[in-house]
């Protein structure tokens, strides 16, 4: 089993989806996407809990 994110899950309107093995992989995806595609050079604390909370079993 895979663990996924929906971007629009955090940032509406976003169709990007972040995959991975583990939660670690599927983070560093996501803040790759959200550098290169929402220009956030780094992403806050409060964002990454939202991600953390928003990362589901695919
Ligand atoms: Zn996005």
């Amino acid at each position: 089993m895979s663990k996924a994110i929906r971007c629009g899950d955090i940032v509406p309107g976003c169709e990007y989806v972040a995959r991975g093995q583990n939660e670690d992989e599927v983070l560093a995806r996501a803040a790759e996407h959200a550098k290169r595609d929402h220009g956030m050079e780094s992403i806050p604390d409060d964002v990454i809990d939202k991600v953390k909370s928003a990362i589901h079993d695919e």
